[in-house]
């Protein structure tokens, strides 16, 4: 069911505590931690606590919690010093973009230039 813990779900083990991960915010509805093959020199991931298969999914399921994991990203920025000079907040959906962790996740990149079309 949408929103409930998947026993398979990686990010659902790391909010759990059950894999490790470099957590840098947490709140009562998401978690933010590092990306484990950053990018950018800022490379963090938002979390929402709760299972949802990607951000379209999130924001029809609970559009509430959705702007939670948004709001979460700009902090993200700001905590990282990248708000100022302009940072990228991604959100992969499907295989063919790249999505590879279906519990949805927001990219949070900053630290470095960004070109335009992306790749
Ligand atoms: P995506 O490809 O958009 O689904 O993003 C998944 C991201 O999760 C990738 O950037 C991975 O590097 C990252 N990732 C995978 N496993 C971990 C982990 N254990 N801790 C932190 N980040 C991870
Ligand atoms: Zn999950």
């Amino acid at each position: 069911m949408a929103g409930e813990p998947q026993s398979d779900c990686l990010f659902c083990k790391i909010v759990v505590g059950e894999v490790p991960a470099t957590i840098v915010r947490e709140t009562d509805t998401t978690v933010a931690f590092r990306d484990i093959n950053p990018q950018a020199p800022t490379h963090v991931l938002v979390i929402p606590k709760a299972h949802h298969r990607d951000a379209a999914a999130l924001a029809a399921a609970d559009p509430v919690l959705a702007a939670d994991v948004l709001r979460e990203a700009g902090e993200v920025a700001a905590q990282e010093k990248t708000d100022t000079t302009g940072y990228r907040i991604i959100f992969n959906t499907g295989t063919g973009a790249g999505q590879t962790v279906f519990h949805a996740h927001a990219h949070v990149l900053g630290g470095r230039g960004f070109e335009w079309p992306p790749g």
